[in-house]
């Protein structure tokens, strides 16, 4: 026996315990072959695990943007955007935003979670309240316990137990309701009328995460508070160009006075390095695209209510999705890494979720449907599904 410090030996304890929950993850090398296989451990699976909603992770118009800026201003920004590194690209991209969302004011960020950190620890101070929804993202959750606030979780898309908690809050707290559109997990999305009634009735700040809607839900695909008329009403929309946008990123939208305290409040764009100009290159133009072709939005609603249709048809409960993501839930931990793994076996690509990410016992496999899949493919992967789902008695 090796003689082991008190710390290691309780961290490997603790790595032991996740592996005997079957919670314990690891990083696996995985290549995309284009927008719908990938190669992972020398195998082709189809991808039913990508957050790439229309398939553009690989387009062409976006590499040949990066690749333009690069050639033009090289591969880094050199500091933060408040010392020298705010390329001239940001304000081209901050303005197509504007236009975009048709929006007073529009910053870019360096990602989704750093957004969620930083704006939320940004607004909210010790003694503030912030009414959070059971399952919104870990981002938020980490930025409401970097901010001190009183957090207020309310049950899942319940704007009764919403107001029920904004009734017993003081008047004169700071409140700030937080919400995904879509949720990332479930698919479902969140009542967003319901809850900007009551923002207006308790007079608290609204914010929204369009991580998962932007360039999936509106016209042109600025996002779900866009889809129900709602963008003027909500005080921040907070999205990405990480997903459904091919690229990489986030931004925030709202009022000018907002921005501008951001910009002096935010330690996440205060205190980090600016994006690259290749990445603001390739964001602007994804907006382009993804305003444009609508028909990528179409195919991509059609072709996860077919899928989810499907599943439910055979006997799976996809909780209330309604989006391009499309549970299945499994329960058991155990039961539910073995399906991904005979789903692997199969020959698919698909996330086993487990506590703590969702509730104990609600485990489950999360497909994401992308407008790149081929029917075929879908109808392939749908045969395999149930397949598994029999054999495991899921069905
Ligand atoms: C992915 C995600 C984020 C984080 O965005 P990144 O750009 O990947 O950091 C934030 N919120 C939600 C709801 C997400 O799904």
């Amino acid at each position: 026996m090796t003689n082991q410090t008190q710390w290691e030996t309780e961290i490997k304890a603790e790595l032991e315990f996740l592996e005997n929950i079957f919670q314990r993850r690891s990083i696996v090398t995985t290549k995309e072959l284009n927008s719908s296989w990938l190669i992972r451990n020398g195998q082709k699976l189809l991808n039913l695990a990508s957050n790439n909603y229309l398939g553009l992770l690989n387009d062409s118009r976006l590499k040949k943007a990066a690749s333009k800026a690069i050639d033009k201003y090289g591969v880094g920004s050199g500091a933060s955007r408040l010392m020298t590194g705010n390329h001239p690209l940001y304000d081209k991209v901050e303005s197509r935003l504007i236009q975009w969302k048709r929006a007073e004011a529009a910053l870019v960020l360096n990602s989704g979670y750093t957004a969620n950190v930083g704006i939320i620890s940004a607004l909210m101070k010790r003694d503030d309240i912030v009414f959070s929804d059971k399952l919104n993202h870990a981002s938020i959750i980490d930025g409401i316990v970097l901010s001190r606030a009183k957090l207020q979780r309310y049950r899942h898309r319940d704007t009764n137990h919403l107001e029920a908690l904004l009734m017993k809050a003081p008047k004169d707290k700071r409140k700030l309701i937080v919400t995904d559109t879509v949720f990332s997990m479930d698919g479902d999305i969140a009542d967003l009328e319901g809850i900007v009634r009551l923002k207006e009735k308790y007079n608290a700040m609204l914010m929204v995460d369009e991580a998962h809607a932007s360039g999936v839900y509106g016209k042109g695909g600025q996002g779900y508070s866009h889809h129900v008329n709602l963008q003027d009403k909500v005080d921040i929309q907070v999205g990405t160009f990480s997903k459904a946008l091919g690229s990489f990123g986030a931004y925030v939208v709202a009022k000018k006075w907002l921005i501008d305290y951001i910009i002096n409040r935010m330690r996440g764009l205060i205190y980090s390095t600016a994006l690259p100009p290749a990445v603001l290159a390739t964001i602007e133009k994804a907006i382009e695209i993804v305003e444009e072709e609508r028909e990528k939005r179409t195919l991509l609603l059609q072709h996860a209510e077919y899928f989810r249709n499907r599943l439910t048809r055979f006997g799976f409960d996809t909780c209330e999705s309604e989006s391009q993501i499309v549970p299945i839930i499994i329960g058991a931990n155990s039961q539910t890494q073995s399906f991904a793994t005979r789903l692997q076996e199969e020959g698919i690509a698909a996330i086993a979720v487990r506590p703590p990410t969702v509730p104990e016992n609600k485990a489950r496999i999360r497909f994401a449907i992308t407008s790149a899949h081929q029917k075929k493919e879908l109808d392939w992967a749908l045969e395999k599904i149930i397949q598994v789902g029999k054999e495991l008695e899921v069905i």
